[in-house]
């Protein structure tokens, strides 16, 4: 039995959710015609209090639709060097919407807001127009982090006084808001766009969500048809997408419940060195003192154990739906008895 914590994209779809998928109702989604697809659009937008969603197949190409929606040519994204968008996107940004990036050394992939006051661009002709601010929520390099909302508002009002407009890739937002209580209509209220993933912790087979104004969403819509994103049937998808809004967002607080109990039984080993706060379902760890991060993942292969190397130093685990109670305490077993 393989336990697999290199990445909560590695859940398999559960018999209910095969279920919702064999049920689904669909249609041709390029002629917005697809109920399910509908659904969940209308179910997204009215969760989060914004005015409409467009469903995508990535969370990928949910960000970079809205950063090409957001930004003319030539422009300026402000964002953390930890940011998502900027180092795994595959230079999306240039490629898709011809425009660059002010990385922020921030604080475990959080930024705040006299950070961003201090990077926007004078209007001269010199510098490029700063006109978007990316976050990253929970902050994925940042060891599953959770932005405090009090920040984020004023990290808005800055946006506001700037006349910037404020984006939320909010691929694991689920966790962060299960993890902190907070209300989805708070993040509706504070950014212009979101875009949250279905394909991670949420545990669907693929699939991401971009929230914003009609108007934005009308615009978001012809950008994803040419990036070749309009789907047809994509109901099938669309309905493990309802399922999961219904039955994978309480269950989160397992993940992080999980991700704890493993912090725990690792920062009693000498291997282990600094470990970032365990907020949500991700740890981030050092190995030190003769280890390191290809060693430790080789014997834990022997167990069927996955993790990932992340760094020369750094491993990743990623708790989600498939690793259960049982498999935390195997793994708990097999990590006490590492030497
Ligand atoms: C996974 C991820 C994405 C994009 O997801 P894909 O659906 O794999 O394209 C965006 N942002 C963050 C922080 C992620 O972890």
């Amino acid at each position: 039995m393989t336990i697999d914590f290199r990445s909560d994209t590695f859940t398999r779809p559960t018999p209910g959710m095969m279920q919702a998928m064999a049920n689904a109702t669909t249609g041709d989604d390029v002629f917005g015609e697809d109920p399910s697809v509908n659904r969940l659009e209308a179910m997204m937008a009215d969760y989060f209090g914004k005015e409409a969603a467009l469903y995508c197949p990535s969370g990928t190409m949910s960000n970079q639709i809205a950063i090409k929606v957001h930004t003319q040519p030539g422009d300026e994204v402000i964002c953390s060097s930890l940011a998502h968008v900027y180092i795994y996107e595959g230079g999306g940004i240039a490629f898709n919407a011809g425009a660059q990036v002010r990385a922020i050394e921030g604080e475990r992939g959080m930024i705040t807001a006299a950070q961003v006051a201090a990077a926007i661009n004078p209007d001269d002709v010199h510098k490029a127009a700063t006109s978007l601010v990316c976050l990253e929520n929970t902050s994925n390099r940042g060891g599953g982090c959770c932005y405090d909302l009090d920040e984020i508002a004023r990290i808005k009002t800055v946006c506001q006084e700037n006349n910037l407009k404020l984006h939320l890739d909010g691929a694991r937002l689920f966790n962060a808001m299960v993890a902190g209580g907070q209300n989805p209509k708070s993040y509706g209220q504070l950014f212009d766009s979101i875009s949250v993933c279905l394909n991670k912790g949420m545990g669907c087979p693929m699939g991401s969500v971009l929230l914003g104004s009609a108007a934005f969403i009308k615009a978001a819509r012809r950008i994803r048809k040419k990036l070749g994103g309009g789907l047809r049937q994509a109901g099938f998808m669309a309905a493990t997408g309802i399922y999961a809004m219904e039955n994978h967002i309480v269950r989160l607080a397992e993940d992080h419940f999980h991700a704890k109990q493993i912090a725990k039984i690792l920062l009693e080993k000498s291997f282990v060195g600094h470990m970032l706060p365990v907020e949500t379902n991700i740890l981030i760890f050092d190995i030190v003192e003769g280890w390191n991060p290809r060693f430790f993942t080789d014997y834990l292969k022997k167990f069927e154990v996955l993790v990932m190397p992340i760094s020369d130093t750094q491993v990743r685990m990623v708790t989600h739906l498939d690793v259960t109670h049982e498999m935390i305490e195997k793994t708990c077993e097999i990590i006490a008895g590492m030497e």
